[in-house]
């Protein structure tokens, strides 16, 4: 199947063979001919599976017949948050190239001088967050009586964010005869409802199970003691051939504090989240994406659905409360077609929460061990060596996506030993009284596989005891 198959415009398939796409997804070849029939549609996928251009490119077609008139936008997609709208827009210039279309972003953060411009002279295509534009609706400086395309992006995540009311306000607002298509990569029963209630006899497309993860994303989870977290993240970020990562965190605070420390120990960090303005937060996507810093510390809100590409790991310092937004952010890795590996830190407090994740991707996720170790545990203790780690298959699989690119910024300091300079603290359930340098432990929760004895014979972090002690 090629793009040329799906009806789209000679100018379009230009544009698109030049952004250097050859195939469409599955997603985009189900959904792009039923757009361009005018048919209202249901698109759930999961994340980096290409539902943009899935609605922008047929978007672009159907728009190029009409006329734009002052104040009235012909076409309006809502995206929850101002990131992800200025990657649409991204998406929207790149295709568009060969059409003349206008096009407007309505973003909270930033001045709303030039929104309103472009807005008074007319657009055919409007990329908003619902915050701002209820904000410029109410104000009486926008009108929605025009718009007869209507894109809801990222529903699922419109509702965790609260946007719903402010959806369905605006959705009042436009004209009943209109095309409505809805994205989302889980369908919780609030998006069904909104979504029988505005659209009209929607073709529905599911391309995989809501929940599946990527199976480009190596996941595991690694089982912590809260306060081995900062720890064991920095050595995961030294010794399992990191290049560049989004860490997730929970709480803001966490975010902020978090990278600080990195920062101070070395690595090249930067954050976002929910409390540091656009610009700012513009400014430190860049410097991630132009490999200025390559490790980026997040909160939920600041990322989701972010476009980067290369992210060769994701790391959950806190393991996510929704198991949706596990989803999302390993997401984040393993991005057309790449290989990605995804590490959760889980302590004996999250047994729930990883639970449900568990539940919603179908299986459970493996518990990070020895075998999965991607350097050479060195200085064993009482004489022992550790063997050379042998490849494991997921690491022949992942290695050469990796080796073929420059290798981005990396942290100062890159010790190859995990720092076990300092005084290890005695551990109440050791086994080495026995004798046996393999102890063995049950993990928490009975559905986690014990470790088999004798999996452990090296010197380890201290964090990779926590699963096998
Ligand atoms: P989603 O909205 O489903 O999370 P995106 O639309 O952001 O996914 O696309 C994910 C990535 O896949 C982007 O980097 C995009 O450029 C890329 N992509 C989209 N469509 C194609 C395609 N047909 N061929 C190759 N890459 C694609
Ligand atoms: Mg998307």
């Amino acid at each position: 199947m090629s793009f040329a198959d799906l009806g789209l415009s000679d100018e379009l398939l230009e544009a698109v063979s030049e952004a250097g796409y050859t195939e469409p997804t599955p997603i985009q070849a189900q959904a792009i001919p039923a757009v361009l029939m005018m048919k209202d549609l249901i698109g759930i996928a999961q994340t980096g599976t290409g539902k943009t251009a899935s609605f922008v490119l047929p978007m672009i077609d159907v728009m190029a017949a009409g006329r734009r008139r002052a104040l009235m936008p012909r076409s309006l997609i809502l995206e929850p948050t101002r990131e992800l709208a200025a990657q649409v827009a991204e998406n929207f210039e790149k295709y568009g190239k060969n059409h003349d279309l206008k096009m407007a972003l309505l973003i909270g953060g930033v001045q709303m001088g030039d929104q309103l411009k472009a807005l008074n002279e007319g657009v055919d295509v409007l990329i908003a967050t619902p915050g701002r534009l209820m904000d410029l609706f109410e104000r009486g400086k926008i009108m929605l009586n025009g718009c007869e395309l209507l894109v809801i992006d990222e529903a699922d995540r419109m509702l965790d964010m609260g946007f719903i009311p402010d959806i369905e306000f605006i959705c009042d607002k436009l004209p009943t005869t209109r095309q409505t298509m809805l994205f989302s990569a889980t369908m919780p029963p609030v998006i069904k409802k909104l979504a029988d209630k505005f659209l009209d006899n929607p073709k529905q497309i599911e391309v995989s199970r809501a929940g599946n993860t990527n199976k480009d994303i190596t996941a595991f989870k690694v089982l912590v003691k809260p306060r081995q977290k900062r720890e064991t993240l920095e050595w995961m970020l030294r010794n399992d051939h990191v290049e560049t990562a989004i860490v997730f965190s929970n709480k803001k605070t966490t975010v902020r504090e978090l990278n600080k420390t990195l920062q101070r120990n070395g690595f090249k960090s930067g954050e976002i989240h929910g409390d540091i303005d656009q610009s700012t937060r513009q400014q430190e996507l860049e410097r991630f994406k132009s490999g200025d810093i390559n490790i980026l510390v997040a909160s939920d809100v600041a990322a989701r659905g972010l476009d980067i590409k290369g992210v060769s790991h994701v790391f959950n310092y806190d393991t996510p409360w929704h198991p949706d937004d596990y989803v999302h952010r390993i997401g984040r890795t393993g991005r057309a077609g790449a290989k990605g590996r995804a590490f959760t830190f889980v302590t004996d407090a999250d047994a729930e929460a990883i639970g449900n994740i568990e539940k919603l991707t179908g299986g459970e996720i493996k518990a990070f061990g020895k075998d999965d170790v991607r350097v050479e545990l060195k200085d064993a203790p009482k004489g022992k060596s550790a063997k050379p780690k042998p490849a494991k298959s997921e690491d022949a699989e992942a290695k050469p996506d990796r080796e073929d690119k420059p290798k981005r910024a990396r942290a100062k300091k890159s010790d190859d030993k995990p720092r076990d300079d300092r005084p290890k603290k005695p551990r109440a359930d050791k086994a080495d009284k026995s004798g046996d340098t393999k102890p063995r432990r049950k993990y928490r929760d009975e559905d986690s596989e014990p470790v088999p004895a004798g999996e452990w014979n090296g010197p380890k972090p201290d964090f990779l005891g926590v699963g096998f002690d």
